[in-house]
């Protein structure tokens, strides 16, 4: 069985039973075979004798709220003579000298943590294995629960953070660039559930699902990490149309805000709380701070920047970690581009963008709403 050890939500008081019911939830989706336990504030998990075990370990890996994890042995009492079997099971083609480390949840064992693990080391060395407290090599790990112990080895280091949807449901705006996958990585490190909104060039809805391949892998990359299906297709051509009525260097921060209402307007829809985007500031001459309050003012809803103040390189690091890099890197016709093109204002005040947009048409957001489609993203396998 794997051993699960939580981190933050130790902090958490009272709450803590949403956010641990939120985490086993979120453990059984990742390893969908699995029968998933709380126990004594960690929680075991057993897998299924046909279980692939290195897929189970790859999957919790990427489950954020765990904060470690161990391939663990159950006993059936707690022993000295109930630990040696499953020591020696872990213990078995390593070399020692082992040290032993125990600690207790249940406290009336008869014995104390040091006494338990002097007496399991010394029935240990009796079975041959080289032990030793100064130069170990391994640390064989023992928690003693009332009616039985979890023997364990190394403990790897799980993601951290929060169980994805604790926090609530955001409208993160994905494009097919490397950023937004790595911001809505760090958005569900703190329990955000993403329902995505992309902007597609295409006029048909239609062919924007065929063609959005991209988007739609990257959000499939992501799922171990982020449990999100959801994918909101909008045309950005009602936009183009209308953009033609202002002057072309505004049409890009005009754009912006134009993406922040529909967001808005699906976040009303789908009980979302806020906007997340992979905006940095300074990383292109666009994101400057009047531009940042210009855009978000278009907005009543938080504008969630997760990246604002990584440097390209280490976001470029985090998308090579969580597999996005490559994907991102792909051809795609991105509906921004055209926009840069026309060198974007860098400085832009609310009230002047306000006027401009008095330009566009009346019905923009509705008949921009009305040609979006939710598509389903389901996980491969
Ligand atoms: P990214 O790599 O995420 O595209 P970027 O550094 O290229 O980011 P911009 O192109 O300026 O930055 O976009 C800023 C943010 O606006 C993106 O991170 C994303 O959240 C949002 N965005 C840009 N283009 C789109 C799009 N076509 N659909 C949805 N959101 C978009
Ligand atoms: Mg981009």
């Amino acid at each position: 069985m794997i051993l699960i050890h939580y981190g933050e939500l130790f902090t958490k008081g009272q709450n803590r039973p949403y956010f641990q019911n939120l985490l086993l939830r979120n453990l059984k989706a990742a390893v969908p075979k699995s029968r998933v336990y709380l126990e004594a504030h960690r929680f075991l998990m057993e897998l299924p004798e046909s279980a692939d075990e290195t897929a189970a370990l790859d999957a919790v890996v990427k489950v954020f709220g765990v904060a470690n994890y161990a391939q663990a042995i159950e006993t059936d009492g707690t022993d000295i003579a109930d630990l040696v079997p499953a020591a020696l099971t872990l213990l078995k083609g390593k070399n020692g000298p082992f040290k032993v480390e125990v600690s207790r949840s249940y406290k009336n064992h008869g014995l104390t943590s040091i006494q338990i693990a002097q007496q399991l080391a010394a029935a240990l060395e009796e079975k041959g294995m080289k032990m030793g407290v100064k130069n170990a090599t391994a640390t064989l790990n023992v928690e003693i629960l009332q009616h039985k112990a979890l023997v364990f080895g190394q403990k790897h280091a799980g993601q951290g953070g929060l169980p994805v949807g604790c926090t609530g449901k955001v409208i993160t705006l994905l494009s097919g660039g490397i950023d937004s996958p790595v911001a809505s990585f760090l958005l569900a490190k703190r329990g955000v559930k993403s329902v995505y909104l992309h902007f597609h060039p295409f006029k048909d809805p239609q062919e924007a699902v065929r063609r959005s391949k991209k988007i739609q892998d990257l959000i499939r990359q992501l799922q171990p990490y982020t449990q999100s299906t959801s994918l909101y297709l909008a045309p950005y051509n009602f936009f183009v149309l209308d953009a033609l009525h202002v002057p072309e260097r505004y049409a890009l921060p005009l754009f912006r805000r134009f993406m922040m209402r529909v967001a808005q307007a699906i976040a009303e829809k789908e009980g979302a709380e806020a906007i997340g985007t992979g905006e940095n500031l300074a990383q292109v001459s666009s994101q400057t701070l009047s531009n940042l309050n210009s855009i978000g003012s278009a907005t009543d809803l938080q504008v969630l920047r997760p990246l604002l103040t990584y440097d390209k390189k280490e976001i470029i690091q985090l998308a090579e970690k969580i597999g996005t890099y490559a994907i991102s890197n792909q051809d795609y016709i991105d509906c921004c581009q055209s926009l840069v093109a026309k060198h974007p204002a860098t400085t832009t005040k609310i009230r002047e963008l306000e006027k401009l947009e008095e330009r566009l048409s009346p019905t923009l957001l509705q008949q921009t709403l009305d040609a979006s489609v939710l598509l389903p993203v389901k996980p491969s396998g």
